[in-house]
Order: structure tokens, then C-alpha cells, then sequence
């Protein structure tokens, strides 16, 4: 691996890998080392990989009050002896536009990556083995300049921390029911909808928690402007089989660009299957659930990868989606993508990338 002027401060006492990944809560145990590095008087600088622990920051870090934060999420894989990562410099890029949306410094790409694969070269045996499982990357961004005044940090921080998880949902591989927001909304046209940044997740929280107490797992988002037009579901991007078609909405400046999305639409179009990126209404929706044109509906993101929707919640009443199960096309895609993960099937687009 080439020099990349990293110190390198290994732990001493590693901490012990917890006994079956599956059952852990997604996102609650951590490895040994993170990476971090700073940024001031315009230069990044100290690369380093140490021990995993908490940050020191001043109480007025501006991240802390004004949010000015980004982060991605991307996961190792683990075959036999070797690691994988799926389409990680996307995620690299990626970073980088939303760092220029919230006004931050960039990254460059290449060291941004060499020091990932650096850090999970470190922490390979925390890639866990069994099916389901993987170790999940967070790159995260920060301003941190102590300042109450608002305006864009002069100071930041960049680390990535490693997290081995199993499935995001409990229920796995399986449908998940879920509660359209009419009242809430997520992103607005010209905000920062696009950009993986703390803000969004912190406007989804209250009618996430809302559709967990009446029993959903998440939400789909409606468009801010008309309460209209499907957007997202939770922090998933969203498919409608209507019939032979499948559609998602446009990246139209609220959605944000999911690199699974982006795989599916690509595998979908390889497939020669009629896929569009398109509006959908929420009544061309209600109205499909009903006459039976809607067949199958998923979500799709890192974390799931591919989350099938067996219920969907709409103004007081919930309406199966198709069967409620899994739908036939909606499984291919689970094992399509999964396979190319895991190394059973070909990866005809590079997608795949050895730590
Ligand atoms: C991360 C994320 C996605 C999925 O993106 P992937 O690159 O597929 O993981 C979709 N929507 C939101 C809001 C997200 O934060």
C-alpha cells in the first residue's frame, strides 16, 4: 500500500468482537482504531489512525449548534480471507458534493480512500463472516471552530469510524409497513435535501418517531411543495412496480442520490426492464394499491440494501402492498446486488473494490 504519511498509534488491549454481529443493535459496537484528520489556515493536516474514542471539542464547536456536519455510509464485506468494498469511491464523491453544499473543505478523493481502505486493513478481523453481516464505514465531516457567530467553520474535523452490524431492520430480509407523512416533510426545493448532512435527519425525527409509536417502521416522504409526489422512504430511496414499469422519483434537487439507487437503475436497464425515473403521485399510488397495478414497492440504501414493503400507511388507513410479502422482482434485485456484495455472482461493472 503506498505511503500515505499516516500515523499510524495501534491500541494495545483490543476490545472483544461481540459473539453473534446479528443481534446487535445496528450501529452500537465499535472496532479498535478510527481515522481522523484536521483542518485549519486552509490545509488538512495530521492524518491519523488511533484508538477508537471520544472527541474533544469545545462546547461552541460550531457543528454543535449550527449543524454544519456531512457523512456517508458504506460497508466492508467480508470472503474467506479477503475484504470488499461496493462502489466506494461514489461515496467518496459524494461526501465531497455535500461538503460543498454546507460550505466545507473537500477532500481529496484518492487519499480519502487509500485512508479508508488503510483503516479497514487495520481492522480486518472486525469484518464479520456470516451472511447479512458486513462492517459499516461512517466517514463523518464536522466544523469545529469554537464560534457562536454564525457562518461556515474555519476549522474541521474528517474521521471514520467502523461499526459490524447484521441486517438494519429487525425484521431483516422481509417486509417492512410504513407510514406516508402528510404533515411533515422532509426536504425543500432549493434546501439541502441532496446533501447527507445532520440537518435532514434531524427534520425526519419526529414523524419517524411518530409512524414507530403507531407501529411503522418508517416514512415516505412527500414532496415539501404540493404534499404530492413520493420523495424518499426514511433514509432509503424508493421503487413502484406499476404492472411492467418500474419507476422511481428524479433527483430533482430534494432527493438524495443513493448509490444503491443508482445499482438498481443500472441492473434494472441491463435486465431490458422498462425503468423509469419519473413523478409518482401518491394517488397514482393508492389508486394502483387498489386496482392491483401497483405489484411491488422497496425501499433501497446502504444500510438495508433492499427493503421490501409489504403495508403502507395512508390517512388513517394501511393497504397491502401486493401479496405483502416479497415480490418476485424485488427479490431478484435483493439477490442480484447481494451477490455481487458477497462475490457469488460476476460484478460486470467494477463495482466491487479488494482492501
Ligand atoms: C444515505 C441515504 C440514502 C441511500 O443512499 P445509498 O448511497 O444507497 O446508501 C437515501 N436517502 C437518504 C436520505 C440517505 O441519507
Amino acid at each position: 500500500m503506498m505511503d500515505l504519511g499516516i500515523d499510524l498509534v495501534p491500541v494495545e488491549k483490543r476490545k472483544s468482537k461481540p459473539a453473534d454481529v446479528l443481534s446487535v443493535a445496528f450501529g452500537t459496537v465499535f472496532t479498535d482504531h478510527m481515522f481522523s484528520m484536521n483542518y485549519s489556515n486552509g490545509k488538512w493536516k495530521n492524518p491519523m489512525i488511533g484508538a477508537f474514542q471520544s472527541l474533544s471539542l469545545s462546547p461552541a464547536a460550531l457543528v454543535l449548534h449550527y449543524g454544519q456536519g456531512v457523512f456517508e455510509g458504506l460497508k466492508a464485506y467480508r470472503r474467506g480471507e479477503r475484504v470488499f468494498l461496493f462502489r466506494p469511491d461514489k461515496n467518496i464523491e459524494r461526501l465531497n458534493l455535500s461538503a460543498e453544499r454546507m460550505v466545507m473543505p473537500t477532500l481529496d478523493n484518492d487519499f480519502a480512500l487509500q485512508s479508508l481502505k488503510k483503516l479497514i486493513h487495520i481492522e480486518r478481523d472486525w469484518v464479520p463472516q456470516v451472511p447479512g453481516s458486513s462492517l459499516y464505514i461512517r466517514p463523518t465531516l464536522i466544523g469545529v471552530e469554537p464560534k457562536l457567530g454564525v457562518r461556515p467553520s474555519t476549522e474541521y474535523l474528517y474521521y471514520v469510524i467502523l461499526s459490524p452490524v447484521g441486517p438494519y431492520f429487525k425484521e431483516g430480509f422481509n417486509p417492512v409497513s410504513i407510514m406516508i407523512a402528510d404533515r411533515h416533510v422532509r426536504a425543500a426545493q432549493g434546501g439541502i435535501g441532496t446533501a447527507k448532512t445532520m440537518g435532514n435527519y434531524a427534520a425526519g425525527l419526529l414523524a419517524g418517531t411518530e409512524a414507530n409509536r403507531a407501529g411503522y417502521s418508517q416514512v415516505l416522504w412527500l414532496d415539501a411543495h404540493e404534499r404530492k409526489y413520493l420523495e424518499e422512504v426514511g433514509t432509503m430511496n424508493i421503487f413502484v412496480m406499476f404492472d411492467d414499469e418500474i419507476a422511481t422519483p428524479p433527483l430533482g434537487g430534494t432527493i438524495l442520490s443513493g448509490i444503491t439507487r443508482d445499482s438498481v437503475l443500472q441492473i434494472a436497464s441491463d435486465w431490458g426492464l422498462n425503468v423509469k425515473e419519473r413523478r409518482i403521485s401518491i394517488d397514482e399510488v393508492m389508486s394502483g394499491l387498489k386496482d392491483g397495478k401497483v405489484k411491488e414497492i422497496f425501499g433501497c440504501g446502504t444500510a438495508a440494501i433492499i427493503a421490501p414493503i409489504g403495508t403502507l400507511h395512508y390517512k388513517d388507513t394501511p393497504y397491502t402492498v401486493g401479496a405483502g410479502g416479497i415480490g418476485p422482482t424485488t427479490q431478484k434485485f435483493y439477490d442480484e446486488i447481494v451477490g455481487i456484495q458477497s462475490g457469488e455472482r460476476e460484478d460486470p461493472y467494477g463495482w466491487v473494490i479488494e482492501v
